[in-house]
């Protein structure tokens, strides 16, 4: 509130704001409804900080979507548990260890494993196996990421000691009311339920990425500049954003004449990613799969003004049809090969350098733990 009132006070400019370090929820809003020339210096600054931060390197992260069997219901998602349309599959053994040897024969440094969100014992041990698996076929060098949503912090801790360092858990609204509006109203879904398993996922050690999605119904720019804010405060190591697009098959759906165009919600992706590399300038951002999917160089684009991170889809191309979870996903009949080669190429003209054959770890992550060294170390003496 009280920088609130600085802010409104004293009329910063433009630009006074964005040579700032920290930033008050109407900076932030300021920043998210630049347009012209400001919406270009925003873009400017976020790439002049990034370069000085986490420097010009890409780094990839080789996804495999090794599962769209779910038991939740997402009122966003195409994967939900209800969509009777979509024929659920479990890729094999070989066919993700395939897809992750890939990635290491290519030098992508990591991978990430995503799937819909499963609790059983039986999917809980295959997950274990496969990351047992996927180390041994590397010598241990493929870093890996987890996105297969809840689990319990023993779950979480087993899947830490089998080989994941990383984990993906979009929080999708930082504000409990929206949170309510686009998950079902049931204990399974829950807010609370959303943040304690992002605590945990801390507690177990894992750097933890986090995220939204951009411009879903009834969403508001206040809503998202506190997302910006609740990235801050909880101190993530990485964040993944973008674009809700909506899916026919979907509850959500019949709400799609109540949103911002496509094109509108891409450009306030864009806008996110620069905003928050200005808010948090050492930590890993993502440029999200759904930015290709409204603007063919989507994903460059993100990269040039802020983001540093790409998933190259890996999942093999029988299954790409069935993880659909919203309209117009791309690449859907692109193999693991063709995709590379068409990055690689996509990247060079962003300009920006791909970190072969490295973990590319959040900087930020690191900061902590040397705090906490050094502390330690202090007290000791
Ligand atoms: N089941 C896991 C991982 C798969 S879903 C989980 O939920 O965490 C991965 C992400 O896809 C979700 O976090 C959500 O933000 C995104 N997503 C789902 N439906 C979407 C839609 N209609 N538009 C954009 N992103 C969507
Ligand atoms: Fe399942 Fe994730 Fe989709 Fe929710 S967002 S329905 S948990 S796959």
């Amino acid at each position: 509130m009280a920088s609130n009132f600085i802010s409104s006070q004293t009329m910063k400019t433009f630009q006074e704001i964005l040579l700032q370090t920290d930033f008050s929820q109407s900076d932030l809003v300021t920043l998210l409804l630049a347009e012209g020339d400001n919406r270009k210096l925003l873009f400017q600054r976020a790439q002049a900080v990034k370069l000085q931060t986490v420097g010009n390197k890409v780094y990839f992260r080789g996804l495999v979507e090794f599962s769209n069997i779910c038991a939740k219901d997402c009122l966003y998602c195409g994967i939900r548990k209800s969509n009777e349309k979509v024929a659920r599959y479990e890729a094999t053994d070989d066919e993700i260890l395939e897809a992750c040897r890939f990635a290491w024969e290519n030098r992508f440094g990591s991978v990430v494993l995503q799937s819909g969100e499963v609790s059983s014992p039986a999917f809980v041990n295959r997950v274990v196996l496969l990351l047992r698996k996927i180390k041994e076929l590397s010598n241990g060098e493929l870093g890996i990421t987890l996105s297969c949503g809840e689990q319990s912090i023993e779950t979480y801790r087993q899947w830490r000691e089998s080989g994941a360092h990383r984990y993906l858990l979009r929080v999708e609204s930082s504000n409990p009311d929206l949170y309510r509006k686009i998950h079902p109203e049931n204990n399974f879904h829950s807010f609370e339920r959303r943040l304690q398993a992002l605590k945990d996922l801390k507690t177990a050690g894992y750097q933890v990425g986090t995220g939204v999605m951009i411009g879903f119904p009834f969403q508001t720019i206040e809503d998202l500049a506190n997302d910006l804010l609740f990235f801050k405060q909880i101190d993530v190591a990485m964040v993944g954003m973008g674009p809700y697009i909506e899916h026919e098959d979907t509850p959500l759906y019949k709400f799609r004449k109540n949103i911002k165009t496509k094109q509108e919600r891409f450009d306030l992706a864009l806008k996110m990613v620069a905003t928050l590399r200005l808010l948090m300038p050492d930590i890993n951002i993502a440029a999200a799969t759904a930015l290709q999917a409204i603007d063919p160089a989507g994903r460059e684009k993100a990269l040039t003004i802020g983001a540093n991170i790409l998933m190259p889809n890996l999942t093999s191309v029988k299954y790409r049809k069935e993880y659909q979870l919203y309209e117009d996903k791309p690449c859907l009949d692109e193999d693991a090969e063709l995709c590379k080669n068409c990055l690689e190429a996509r990247i060079e003209i962003s300009g920006c350098e791909i970190g072969y054959g490295e973990w590319g770890d959040s900087k930020h992550f690191f900061k902590p733990q040397i705090a906490q060294i050094i502390t330690d170390y202090i007290n000791k003496e």
